[in-house]
């Protein structure tokens, strides 16, 4: 049974924007566009996981918990948590193009493009030992008394690995059901009945990871950002206000709506509350009175009067 499905990624979505609005020329484009591509890979590779739980009937009691966050001694964010009366099982997915290998004691794992390429990430295995311990801790205040599995599930069946690691098993995807039956048969029910009590505190435990502002995480300068409204069709060109609407000057594209994505777009970079003033200058519009309309309009968090006032944007999953 699926008790938690995937939220949406505020980091992705953040990271979009970020890429969308840094200068041709800054030293960041690369890095933030390489991480986009990482974190698509990675939510692809999540939902082919996603679509093998929900093709697959198990006859015994299972909870699946899809992209579980949550603080014990720390933050964990696990890909997928299955809870069974036997035990938890910890899957840490990778969906990496190219031919992998483990790198023994270095706790990375370096990939090899067809192109020579070669790049290096953090070994899923030291990913699964951090949750693993985070959700023993979890447990551990909670009472709860249950063995904690892992295993790294490899999304592309076309992936090569080329050292098979000893310390949790690697799987591909249509291998996951035949070895969650395996592991029930083999160990013994340690909290009968209580699966499902496990699996609901834990998605009452479970806090969206928010990465916002996305500036500050990544030590951006806000004032560098590029300001205006994007065309919510072509993306490329930018929206000028006029009679009542937005239009493209690229492709005239017209949205009455356009600057809901800019103003969310502020938030998730820049962050904190955004006063008139400032929503004017990203905006590029001199009308106090029209702004003051478009960010009431937006059901935001207001703060005090007049001049004073001030928008927040509250983010939920
Ligand atoms: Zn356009």
């Amino acid at each position: 049974m699926i008790m938690k499905r995937r939220g949406i990624d505020h980091h992705l979505e953040g990271l979009q924007a970020l890429f969308r609005r840094l200068p041709e020329s800054h030293q960041l484009r690369d890095t933030i566009d390489k991480k986009i591509g990482m974190k698509t890979a990675g939510i692809r590779g999540e939902s082919k996981l996603v679509k093998v739980f929900e093709n697959y009937t198990f006859l015994d009691e299972i909870y699946i918990l899809h992209d579980l966050s949550f603080y014990s001694t720390g933050r964990a964010q696990i890909d997928c948590l299955v809870i069974t009366p036997n035990f938890a099982l910890i899957l840490e997915v990778k969906n990496i193009a190219g031919e992998m290998s483990f790198l023994m004691g270095t706790g990375q794992i370096s990939r090899v493009l067809d192109n020579g390429q070669i790049d290096h990430f953090e070994s899923p295995m030291i990913q699964i030992d951090r949750n693993s311990d985070l959700l023993f801790d979890l447990f551990r205040l909670k009472d709860i008394h249950i063995p904690i599995l892992g295993a790294v599930v490899l999304s592309n069946s076309t992936q090569k690995v080329n050292v098979q690691p000893n310390q949790y098993p690697v799987l591909f995807l249509g291998e996951i059901p035949s070895f969650i039956k395996r592991q029930i048969k083999n160990q013994t029910v340690i909290e009968p009945n209580q699966a499902k009590i496990i699996a609901e505190m834990l998605v009452n435990e479970h806090q969206p990871f928010n990465p916002f502002p996305i500036c500050d995480r990544w030590h951006v300068d806000t004032s560098c950002l590029k300001k205006g409204v994007f065309c919510t069709k072509c993306s490329e060109g930018m929206m000028k206000r006029s009679f009542r609407t937005w239009i493209c000057e690229a492709c005239f594209q017209r949205d009455p709506y356009a600057h809901i994505q800019a103003i969310k777009e502020w938030f998730m970079l820049v962050g904190g509350q955004i006063t008139n003033k400032e929503c004017r200058e990203f905006l590029g519009v001199q009308s106090h009175q029209l702004v003051s309309r478009l960010l009431k309009e937006m059901n935001l968090i207001i703060e005090g009067k007049g001049n004073r006032t001030t928008y927040k944007m509250g983010f939920r999953e």
